[in-house]
């Protein structure tokens, strides 16, 4: 499908104007609309290793489309607008806010490995920290000051970007728990709208986030792919069904 309605006009998929590791993002005829594709596709070690997975891009697509919706109700600005297939959905198009914003509930990955703590020790407070997103450079490690003089952001929006991580994770935290999942941590994204207000944008899936079933242990997250423990689309469908009984 390349055309759908949206808000009583006709939306139809342009150019490509991105491939990510797992999603396709296209241009539309209207540009402040963005056409999302969810591939069947993983990666790990920044996009070294690479597989194709069956069934993801749909699941992933449904689960983010589930969070986002969450999230709306609970009055936070995000970019979703519309389903569109099993695997594509609508969004807004943003001015991209090249750092990612990562929250620790628990200690876990990098985590572990840079402070060589336990795995799953808790976090208090919640460890927020930044990444510059760049393949090239790895993603790396970025602090207020370095966002603020390489002007990624202004100082306003350092605050609106730690609010707002802050409270999508005390809102996805609560939800997880409802469903017996610990919400260990996640990656979130940021844009700006053409007002210049901060909306959380990207996905909210099992890709970008550590989920764990509080009663067996297990990962139900991308670590089972980055670890060669099994067939991650197992615990992501776990996930999917779950938050299906409760959103
Ligand atoms: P870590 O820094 O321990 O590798 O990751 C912390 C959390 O952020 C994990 O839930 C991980 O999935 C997510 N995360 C960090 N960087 C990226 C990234 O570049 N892409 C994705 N999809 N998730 C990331």
């Amino acid at each position: 499908m390349t055309k759908t309605n949206y808000d009583n006009a006709v939306i139809e998929q342009e150019n490509l104007k991105y491939e990510g590791k797992a999603k396709q993002v296209y241009l539309t005829n209207q540009p402040d609309i963005l056409w999302i594709h969810y591939l069947d596709q993983a990666t790990a070690l920044n996009g070294k290793v690479k597989e194709t997975i069956i069934g993801k891009g749909e699941i992933n697509s449904k689960i983010s489309h589930l969070l986002f919706t969450y999230l709306q109700k609970h009055g936070v600005a995000q970019h979703y607008l519309k389903t569109v297939s099993q695997t594509d959905e609508l969004v807004q198009a943003l001015q991209m806010i090249p750092i990612e914003v990562v929250s620790r509930n628990f200690a876990a990955g990098h985590f572990v490995s840079r402070f060589a703590v336990p795995n799953q020790m808790p976090l208090h407070p919640v460890v927020q920290e930044f990444y510059y997103k760049s393949d090239a450079l790895d993603d790396p490690f970025i602090n207020d000051s370095q966002i603020l003089a390489l002007g990624f952001a202004n100082p306003d929006e350092l605050v609106v970007l730690r609010q707002q991580a802050q409270i999508i994770n005390d809102l996805l935290g609560q939800l997880f728990e409802q469903v017996g999942i610990r919400l260990v941590d996640f990656k979130l994204e940021f844009g700006k709208n053409s007002a210049g207000r901060i909306i959380l944008a990207d996905e909210l899936s099992p890709d970008n986030m550590r989920l764990v079933d509080q009663q067996t242990g297990h990962s139900l997250d991308k670590d089972v792919f980055r670890q060669h423990t099994g067939d991650m689309t197992v615990g992501y469908r776990e996930v999917l069904r779950r938050l299906e009984q409760v959103i």
